[in-house]
């Protein structure tokens, strides 16, 4: 198996640092998790040469880093596994155990977690992460978050769409890990991998989460992505197609991210057939490269009164009261984990559970298993960093 720093002189994991004299939140950012995606990595960069050149006040410590650097280096989305799906507890819990020679990917995850967990040991502030990514499709930039508040309040400031409940359907991903260590992660599709607007709009989103972040003061950073352009909707995933291998999944040309479709359009077409919506909505990442397990997805708008409702139903901390609810309980172990009947579930919606920011879903042993996210409160309570 191929050594992937041997492999990648082109890309260092440690593309450079900037502050880190004053205490404040330690913000990392991650490009080229894909290594088809490299317009994050060029966006860190230019980035921190910037700060290096201007030398701006700076609370805290900004930290650029690539994902898969082997991948980088051959432009290709991963070597032997995809780099954003390995990030389960079995493997980041069993990595002694394991007889098989560790994949290419799973080095590099070996090797980017120990910089990551070095730089979390030493900050002296929250961790806030911005994970930076590209899409086949064309398309709007936008943002995915797990639905915390703190994590809303970084999106909302990108100024682009928001897109919750990606953690429900992808397992593995470093942002779903990240989050339930208890930090707040920005997941940033900047654009189509190779349209020259993506290095720009990744450049605006770093530029807008270290100010968001209280690292910068809002006039050094000219290049974040301008205030007050309301109506960017959030929204949540309704559909999430899933690819088989040997399926010879196609996607019908022509769709790009956030184009709206009608139930039962032909959207793909696989060695059973044809692939219809589900149901009407919007469709996003619908796949048009070789590589990758997610032949697409289906999203709707979640309306601003939902979203209102649920800041504050929890800030009356209301989540507190599911476990009066028939059919649901704590879990014994796991604090921020319900257990819920599935009956219950069936028609016990849940919006209900999404509401009190219980979104990440799994089955175990015929119950439902909910979970939220958990944050730093003292630092960024209600969502609002301490400027
Ligand atoms: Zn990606």
């Amino acid at each position: 198996m191929p050594d992937p720093s041997a492999q990648s002189p082109g890309f260092p994991r440690l593309l450079g640092s900037y502050g880190g004299d004053t205490a404040g939140p330690l913000v990392i950012g991650i490009g080229g998790m894909h290594g088809n995606e490299p317009a994050g990595v060029f966006a860190l960069q230019q980035v921190l040469h910037s700060l290096h050149t201007r030398c701006p006040s700076f609370r805290g410590r900004l930290l650029a880093l690539t994902g898969n650097r082997a991948a980088l280096t051959r432009g290709c989305r991963y070597i032997d596994e995809d780099f954003n799906r390995l990030w389960v507890p079995e493997r980041l819990e069993g990595t002694g155990g394991r007889c098989a020679e560790p994949t290419s990917e799973e080095q590099e995850r070996r090797e980017l977690l120990a910089v990551i967990e070095m730089a979390l040991a030493r900050r002296q502030g929250p961790a806030v992460f911005l994970d930076l990514h590209t899409t086949s499709a064309e398309g709007q930039p936008f943002v995915v978050i797990g639905d915390s508040l703190p994590n809303r309040r970084f999106a909302f400031d990108l100024q682009a769409p928001v897109i919750l409940g990606l953690e429900e359907q992808l397992e593995g991903t470093l942002l779903n890990y990240l989050s339930e260590q208890g930090h707040v992660v920005i997941g940033f599709e900047g654009g189509q991998h190779a349209s020259p607007s993506a290095v720009e709009n990744h450049i605006a989103a770093i530029w807008s989460v270290l100010t968001t972040a209280g690292c910068l003061r809002s006039q050094d950073a000219p290049e974040k992505t301008p205030p007050e352009q309301p109506g960017f909707p959030v929204l949540e995933i309704r559909y999430h197609h899933l690819l088989q291998a040997g399926d010879d999944f196609v996607m019908e040309p022509g769709f790009t991210n956030f184009q709206p479709v009608r139930r039962g359009q032909l959207l793909a077409r696989d060695r059973h057939g044809q692939i219809r919506a589900q149901e009407s909505g919007q469709i996003l990442m619908p796949l048009y490269q070789g590589q990758g397990a997610d032949g697409f997805f289906l999203v709707r708008t979640v309306q601003r009164f939902w979203l209102r409702l649920a800041v504050w139903l929890r800030r009356l901390r209301l989540e507190r009261l599911l476990p009066l609810l028939p059919g649901v309980r704590r879990h014994p172990d796991q604090a921020a984990t319900l257990i819920v009947e599935p009956r219950i579930a069936r028609w016990f919606v849940m919006e209900i559970f999404h509401l009190l920011g219980f979104r990440k879903k799994r089955h175990r042993a015929g119950k439902l298993l909910v979970s939220r996210r958990w944050h730093e409160p003292r630092v960024f309570k209600n969502g609002e960093p301490n400027p």
